[in-house]
């Protein structure tokens, strides 16, 4: 899968030696390669530079990564396919989420660029984002992913867009990727920022800028800022890559950056419990769209607890509290328990078709999720009485064809939980709450400057987007707010540095 990336590192950083650069950019996901992409085409016919440094041997980070998609209001896809949406209804919504903490200048931007964040990707990268979801805390659809191939192959969201936009870049003879660099400092004139110091096979290089974009993601991979801000996390789980240290908080900070809501750490309710190893660190996510395709959760007893749709933040605790005792939690048969609130996720053979049957294929060959034919075979491998299991798919039927609300205050039932066809087959999992996002960060304005703590004036020729900023998402992020975070910041990083460069 990391081939293309990997051809795209060493074709870009092959022709150019680093002392050139007008712009640094550092951290290859999806902000670092959308603010390229833009200060690129904002200094066209210039002689400018854009040198992207990423610590890691291939670019893609925690982007790559990502499963569920990108919102986006009032899209022309939404459009097509009858989904009415407005600006305000994502606002509000990810201001809803944020739980009081969120910013409305920056939830204001995020969504008012949304359409055409989508539309960047679907026009200037061909990328076909045609799937639309209602994912947890989502007044409507919006979130869009890509479809299977027609053929049944699965095409991962987060993988097509960084893959895509990292060729594109391959080919910008004034872009340079430098990888296997971690950069160490930032370096300072007087009162701004005039470049970075790296470090790159056992080397310490430095590299003049007149702009700086700090896109180096989040810290949920572990290391000192997951332990001084949430180590009552520290024995969860995480989904995050290793390399998901918060290295731009410890250079930002160094050069007078605030930091914001850095306490505020987002645990997702489903990470993939694998047979093979329950008691594994890191965890394949199971992404959100299987709830929103129609997944539901159960507990080992066979009953429901929460509103799969609900926010992050309430389905963790829901597992937390209805599947953490031994004889509530679940848990593969034969394996060891590691001892984590766990729980089942059940998908009918409609939920099943909604989600792609290309994507839930890639989860069973992983060995991450399992089929069973008809109920019987399903009440058997999750150890359950048929019973009980078959009074809480039938509840939910029940609820879903009376257009009512349930018992968890669920009102949105995308499938059927129950199949049609006595013998088709079901397909499960077994997942845990596990370490996935990181809302704080450092303190930005909606046109990506960060924010010194002294005054809240801007730090000179700085700046940031995606996950390595704070104070958007509050206490809990929306899904798919993400990567079109990514998209929204990191090109008005791009535009912004693009204007310093071209002074
Ligand atoms: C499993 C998973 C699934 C997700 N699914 C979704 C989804 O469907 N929709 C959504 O909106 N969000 C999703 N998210 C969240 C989202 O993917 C991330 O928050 C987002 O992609 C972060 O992008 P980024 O560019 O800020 O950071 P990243 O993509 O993590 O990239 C940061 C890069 O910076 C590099 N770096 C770090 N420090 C340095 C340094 N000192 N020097 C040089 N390089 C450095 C890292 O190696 C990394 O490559 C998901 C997250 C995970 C973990």
């Amino acid at each position: 899968m990391h081939s293309i990336l990997k051809q795209a590192t060493k074709a870009a950083s092959s022709s150019h030696t680093a002392a050139q650069a007008g712009i640094v950019i550092v951290g290859g996901g999806l902000a670092g390669l959308a603010a390229a992409v833009e200060a690129l085409q904002r200094t066209q016919g210039s002689g400018v530079t854009v040198a992207l440094l990423e610590k890691e041997a291939r670019t893609g980070g925690n982007s790559a990564k990502a499963s569920s998609g990108i919102n986006g209001a009032g899209t022309q896809t939404q459009r097509k396919l009858g989904i009415n949406d407005t600006v305000a209804a994502l606002e509000a919504d990810t201001l809803r989420s944020a739980r009081g903490e969120g910013s409305s200048v920056l939830a204001e931007r995020l969504a008012q660029d949304s359409a055409g964040a989508v539309e960047w990707l679907q026009t200037q990268f061909a990328l076909d984002l045609d799937v639309v979801a209602q994912l947890g805390g989502h007044s409507v659809a919006r979130t869009h992913r890509r479809p299977d191939t027609p053929d049944g192959r699965p095409q991962p969201v987060g993988w097509g867009i960084v893959s895509t936009l990292a060729k594109h870049l391959a080919d910008e003879p004034r872009f340079r990727l430098v990888a296997g660099a971690r950069v160490t400092t930032l370096e300072l004139d007087g009162a701004r920022i005039s470049g970075v110091t790296y470090e790159q096979d056992g080397a310490t290089q430095q590299l003049d800028a007149r702009a700086v974009v700090l896109a180096t993601g989040g810290f949920g991979g572990g290391g000192e800022w997951l332990k001084r801000y949430a180590p009552q996390l520290e024995a969860l789980p995480a989904t995050n890559g290793a390399f998901a240290t918060g290295d731009g908080l410890q250079l930002a900070t160094a050069v007078g950056a605030a930091l914001v809501g850095m306490e505020r750490v987002q645990v997702h309710p489903t990470g993939f419990v694998r047979a093979s190893e329950p008691a594994a660190h890191t965890k394949f996510l199971a992404a959100e769209a299987l709830r929103g395709a129609g997944a539901l959760l159960l507990d080992a007893r066979g009953r429901r607890f929460v509103d799969e749709l609900a926010t992050r933040d309430v389905v963790t605790s829901a597992i937390n509290d209805a599947c953490g005792s031994p004889d509530t939690r679940a848990t593969h048969a034969g394996a060891e328990d590691p001892g984590l609130p766990a729980a089942f996720l059940l998908l009918s053979q409609a939920a099943a078709d909604a989600f792609g049957r290309g994507a839930l294929g890639f989860y069973e060959k992983m060995g991450l999720v399992y089929s069973a034919a008809g109920l019987g075979a399903l009440a058997a491998a999750l150890r359950m009485p048929r019973a009980a299991l078959e009074h809480s798919l039938r509840a939910h039927d029940e609820v879903r064809n009376a257009d009512s609300v349930d018992d968890f205050g669920k009102r949105v039932f995308p499938q059927p939980a129950l199949n049609a066809d006595a013998a088709a087959p079901y397909f499960w999992a077994v997942v845990t709450p596990s370490i996935h996002y990181t809302m704080g960060g450092l303190r930005f304005d909606e046109h990506a400057h960060v924010l010194r703590a002294t005054d809240g004036a801007p730090i000179p020729g700085l700046l940031a987007a995606g996950e390595v900023t704070g104070g958007l998402h509050g206490a809990n992020r929306l899904a798919g707010n993400l990567l079109l975070e990514c998209v929204v910041f990191g090109r008005e990083a791009g535009r912004q540095a693009a204007m310093l460069a071209l002074v």
